[in-house]
């Protein structure tokens, strides 16, 4: 099965093989600056399921991971997770319905919290290195 999302002008195309290997939320410190955002959304995969078919995306990076955007647009594409060999790409450039979260993460940063039935981790799930330690929301 492959999924294909564009940037806001359309520059930019990045077709998804298969079916992501987690999606959530991220509250984290790096992630509000860069986005502009209280928190924002994340779909990981394999980082060869991701791949650009049409336009050449710019690269930045914050502290060891290159992120990528649309040069034209400015729309957050993807980060290159080293470490872990996955690309994290920006959940709302998927098609309606496909970005499902199963959990907030890195809540301990939060500046807005939201209250719903999915679990809030205070830093990463245990299986994403971290303690599967709750915040009270
Ligand atoms: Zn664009
Ligand atoms: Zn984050």
């Amino acid at each position: 099965m492959t999924t294909r999302v564009q940037c806001r002008c359309g520059e930019v195309e990045i077709e998804l093989t298969g079916e992501p290997l987690v999606q959530f939320y991220c509250h984290c410190d790096d992630r509000q600056a860069v986005h502009g955002a209280a928190y924002a959304p994340e779909s990981v995969y394999p980082s060869d399921a991701v791949t650009v078919v049409r336009g050449g995306p710019k690269a930045w990076t914050l502290k060891r991971n290159p992120r990528f955007f649309c040069g034209q647009c400015g729309t957050r594409l993807f980060i290159d997770v080293l470490a872990l060999g996955v690309r994290g790409l920006n959940g709302y450039l998927l098609p309606d319905g496909q970005f499902r979260a199963a959990f907030h993460m890195q809540c301990q940063f939060a500046v807005r919290p939201v209250s719903d039935e999915l679990p809030h981790f205070k830093s990463r799930p245990a299986r994403f290195g971290g303690s599967d330690e709750l915040v009270e929301w």
